[in-house]
């Protein structure tokens, strides 16, 4: 089961896009370093389609993405979640994930996606944003995932 600690609406995480941003709890990963050590912890509100839609009630004409942050620990059904949230055809949103392993989870279709990012945040190679990062960030387009982690540098 998907729980979320609390969402903010940003503008860095997909390039281009007005983002809501779900962070999601009860990451498995355990980064060195981790920037939110917080979310490691399995609490918060249930993320199901009816708390989805709730959210997009208040913030769905705001914004142009919503990013699911997180949910490693049941990948499957943050995939759900974005096909629910391509259905809600009067909003017409983008949808991306953040995973923060280093490959994608069997089974997973990206196309249920716009936006991927896969990798573990290592200190030693900093964030999307540093030039030695180890993480990517892809742009989906049908089923081939294009890297754009390049956007990141240039901004
Ligand atoms: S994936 Fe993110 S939230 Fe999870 S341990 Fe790593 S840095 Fe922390």
């Amino acid at each position: 089961m998907l729980r979320y600690a609390n969402y903010n609406i940003v503008f860095q995480e997909i390039p281009g896009e007005v983002t809501l941003a779900i962070n999601l709890s009860n990451c498995p990963n355990r980064c060195k370093g981790c920037h939110s050590p917080y979310l490691q912890v399995d609490e918060g509100t249930v993320l199901d389609q009816s708390e989805l839609l709730e959210i997009l009630h208040k913030y769905g004409s705001a914004v142009t993405c919503v990013c699911f942050m997180g949910g490693d620990a049941a990948p499957h059904e943050v995939e759900q979640l974005s096909l629910f949230l391509k259905s809600q055809h009067e909003y017409s949103l983008k949808t991306g994930w953040y995973s923060g392993k280093n490959e994608l989870p069997p089974y997973l279709s990206v196309q249920n996606f716009d936006f991927i990012k896969i990798g573990a945040y290592e200190e030693r190679c900093g964030g999307l944003d540093s030039p030695t990062t180890n993480q990517r960030f892809y742009r989906i387009e049908q089923d081939e995932m294009i890297d754009e982690t390049e956007r990141f540098r240039n901004k």
